[in-house]
């Protein structure tokens, strides 16, 4: 493992030389890492460069109309990969949040491409394109690929659908002149940010609607800490059927509340299982809270996952966060 980031622009020349190509990334995709993996697919089908999507799931509901089933692979347990030559590893900060989980670089004849923008990720790749200031995987992606090659229609739609989505349709702070730079240049190419926004974001159905609501109509308040919160049990999952990827962009809603300055939502995706998703409006780093129980992110954006009851461990959880970010002066 070489654990240190490339700086020139080889991306393409690199990934010529390693066909055929693994594209993988992170557990529960969200936006940007679809938009990574299929923009990415798509882009290497234009230069006739084979390559092969591997999730470990299906897509969440808002995506299912843009990216057909006969797109990628859904497999836990990958087995032997070595057919490939290189392994994309898109959008995540480490291999153990990956299909390949166990699999290390040095144990097999494969080149790893790590290409990512979170603060926390590990370089564990062959190669690693890991820049923070990056507003997306997909904006970097551009960066990367946009020189000689052209960047065809699909994959402008499919990298302005991760730059949006990551971004919170470019409202979040890190979407700033260089990444409004990027989304002009796909703009030209035919991508309509009207348009991912009809077919992402106003594409929720029923029961999505109602798993909203039941978070929005439980939360609660913490206003000394700045803190407003909601869980959703596993049982809500499965009575309205909706997958852990189906609530992306809640958390996000809770950042509307005028007293918010942490937003946090608990989701017990499984049972005993307990997806946490923070969101910062200013200066807590959730990141480095994440860090304390093994997860990580950017500073205004960050995960972890926990098992054990959600009654106990949800208490314990806030109880630690308040003692660190302690009461709020504003
Ligand atoms: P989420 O709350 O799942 O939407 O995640 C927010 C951000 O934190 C995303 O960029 C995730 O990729 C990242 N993230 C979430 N969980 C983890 C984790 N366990 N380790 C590293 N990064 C994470
Ligand atoms: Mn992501
Ligand atoms: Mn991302």
């Amino acid at each position: 493992m070489k654990s240190i980031k490339e700086t020139s622009n080889t991306l393409f020349v690199l990934l010529k030389k390693h066909t055929p190509l693994l594209i993988v990334t992170h557990e529960n995709p969200d936006g940007d890492a679809i938009g990574a993996v299929f923009g990415l697919k798509a882009f290497l089908n234009y230069h006739s460069l084979s390559s092969t999507v591997l999730l470990n799931t299906s897509l969440p509901l808002a995506y299912e109309n843009l990216i057909s089933k006969e797109e990628y692979e859904n497999l836990a347990n990958p087995g032997d990969l070595s057919e490939y030559k290189g392994i994309v590893v898109l959008d995540s900060a480490n291999i153990s949040r990956t299909v390949l989980k166990e699999f290390t670089s040095s144990s097999k004849n494969t080149a790893i491409f790590n290409i990512d923008h979170h603060v926390s990720n590990d370089l564990f790749g062959d190669y690693n394109w890991v820049e923070p200031w990056w507003s997306s995987t997909c904006e970097g992606l551009v960066r990367l690929l946009k020189g000689e090659q052209v960047l065809p229609k699909e994959t402008a739609k499919l990298f302005l659908m991760g730059i949006l989505t990551d971004t919170g349709y470019l409202t979040f702070s890190a979407a700033g002149p260089d990444t409004l730079e990027i989304v002009t240049h796909l703009f030209k190419i035919g991508a309509s940010i009207s348009e991912i926004h009809r077919a992402v974001k106003e594409n929720m159905n029923k029961n999505q609607l109602k798993l909203w609501g039941y978070a929005i109509y439980n939360c609660q308040y913490e206003d000394e800490y700045g803190i407003i919160w909601s869980a959703i049990p596993n049982q809500v999952y499965s009575t309205l059927q909706v997958k852990e990827g189906d609530s992306e962009g809640l958390v996000e809603f809770f950042r509307r509340y005028r007293n918010c300055r942490l937003a946090l939502l608990f989701r017990e995706v499984e049972p005993s299982k307990l997806r946490v998703s923070l969101r910062s409006k200013g200066e807590v780093d959730v990141n480095t809270l994440a860090s304390i129980w093994g997860g990580g992110g950017h500073p205004r954006a960050a995960g972890f996952t926990v098992s054990g009851e959600v009654s106990t461990v949800l208490n314990e959880i806030l109880n630690i966060i308040k003692g660190k970010i302690g009461v709020w002066n504003h």
